[in-house]
């Protein structure tokens, strides 16, 4: 075919050739996965330099670009869906899941009004209502997705202000010396996107408070009730508490009922960030977690993160989308409609959003919420087998409680001084081995190495694998 003066789009034939191919060579890479390095074994610029600097300017056969695919591309991956990645949180997406992305490709949708994707607006709806059920959220709270939790909180905080009524929609913040200082409060494990979030929303920096953590890696609440009651009495203007179900750093939670009991008495907005953890709040066993979560105002999840559904997807709940709505709605005179319906461009930054509930439906139906449950059960369990191995050994050491997938824990090794070196040293070899990846934090100056079960591949063997890994360099550090 002269491709130089052709117009459209592949021939049918093609896409169905090609189309087929792909399907058998990810369902190859789902099984043989295992068998390559965890993290890309590329040194930076790798890739770049085997790439040409310019577009071609006659196309190429498809056959060629999937030859590249696995000679360059696949090796600069590093492998989230890997059944040994257990660094940061450990998050995969199903082959159902890749399905979902499959179809919304190929559906295209932009929702942003209700008529422009009738289907992404509904099923968003009702997809995210069957999560907030599954997850045990009341139903005051409705959802909406975005792409991450970054964005999510963003808005959350976005509406908080609203509802403080300081005109800022209108009138902005800068150049008006009628605004207090806005306090947003968190701990001092609080993720990193919430002071994000007051960067982006014009807050700054300045208006991040974050409360010391207690020997749990919870926030004091004391401390919190202190924070509060001194920031107004020197005439700051406390805006939100943000209060984590799942700490990323060693997966620690705050007591929320505390929390909302403040937050009640002194009329703040209360955020929840579960972006980790929510998907877990589906097991009943673990609702306690979520003891007075009917007082907050807003809750996030990322179902990309731990509900196998391939990123991204996160939901922000609100239990007020209307406030959301008086923050973000503008519309211009070519997106006025007379239907009553959901736009979902009224409730955020963005006006075009993917059809993403189409793959969080398909992973849910699939599975169903016996097999959720059960998958994230296993989860928990085969974190609890490793931690209960790195007790019962001398040479390490567990520092953190293992309330959901997540295992803080370090080695210990006899006549060892530098405790933190050593860490570092035993976590980068494994990952520049290929075998694992493990990823690190730091508590009470500690160095801590966390190692997170959330893959849909991992089983009981591949925990077993990254032990044997961790006491063989351990000894081979120590033979040194
Ligand atoms: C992962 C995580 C985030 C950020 O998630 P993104 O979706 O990547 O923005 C925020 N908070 C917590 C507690 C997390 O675990």
């Amino acid at each position: 075919m002269d491709k130089t003066s052709a117009i459209g789009d592949m021939p049918d034939k093609e896409f169905r050739e090609y189309g087929y191919r792909i399907v058998d060579k990810i369902a190859d890479y789902f099984k043989e996965m295992e068998n390559l390095p965890v993290l890309s074994q590329n040194e930076p610029n790798d890739l770049k330099s085997k790439l040409p600097p310019s577009a071609p300017d006659q196309g190429e056969e498809f056959a060629e670009v999937l030859k590249d695919m696995d000679d360059l591309i696949i090796p600069a991956l590093s492998h989230w869906n890997h059944p040994n990645f257990h660094g940061l949180f450990s998050t995969s997406t199903s082959s159902v899941g890749v399905f979902g992305e499959m179809f919304i490709a190929a559906f295209d949708q932009k929702a942003m009004l209700w008529r422009t994707s009738p289907a992404s607006t509904e099923l968003e709806e009702v997809t995210l209502n069957w999560l907030r059920e599954l997850m045990g959220l009341p139903e005051q709270f409705s959802g909406l997705i975005y792409d991450t939790a970054s964005v999510s909180t963003m808005h959350a905080i976005a509406a908080a202000r609203e509802r403080k009524g300081l005109r800022i929609r209108e009138d902005g913040m800068s150049g008006r010396d009628d605004l207090p200082l806005l306090r947003v409060y968190g701990s001092d494990q609080t993720h990193s996107s919430i002071e994000k979030s007051l960067i982006t929303l014009g807050l700054g920096q300045r208006s991040m408070c974050a409360v010391k953590t207690n020997d749990r890696y919870s926030i004091d609440v004391d401390e919190l009730r202190a924070s509060i009651e001194r920031d107004i009495s020197n005439g700051f203007e406390p805006l939100c508490v943000v209060a984590t179900i799942g700490t990323t750093s060693t997966a620690s939670s705050d007591d929320l009922q505390a929390i909302a009991e403040i937050c009640e008495a002194n009329d703040i907005w209360l955020h929840v960030d579960m972006a980790y953890a929510g998907s877990a709040m589906i097991l009943p066993e673990l609702q306690h977690f979520m003891d007075g979560i009917e007082s907050a105002d807003s809750v996030v999840t990322n179902p990309h993160k731990w509900l196998f559904t391939p990123f991204d997807l996160s939901v922000l709940y609100m239990k007020d989308m209307e406030i959301l709505r008086k923050a973000f709605s503008l519309v211009p005179e070519y997106l006025k409609v007379a239907e009553d319906v959901t736009n979902q461009m009224d409730y955020g930054i963005q006006l075009g959003r993917r059809f993403r509930s189409l793959k969080l439906w398909f992973v849910i139906r699939y599975f169903g919420a016996d097999g959720l449950r059960s998958r994230i059960r296993e989860h928990i369990r085969l974190a609890k087998l490793f931690a209960s191995w790195v007790e019962e050994s001398e040479r390490f050491q567990l520092s953190a409680d293992v309330d959901f997938a997540l295992v803080c824990f370090r080695a210990v090794p006899e006549r060892v001084e530098d405790l933190n070196s050593f860490n570092e040293t035993l976590m980068n070899e494994i990952n520049r081995e290929g075998g694992a990846y493990l990823s690190h934090t730091k508590l009470d100056d500690q160095i801590v190495l966390r190692l997170s079960v959330g893959s849909i591949r991992a089983e009981e063997r591949h925990l077993i694998k990254t032990w044997k890994l961790l006491n063989a360099k351990l000894e081979e550090l120590c033979d040194k």
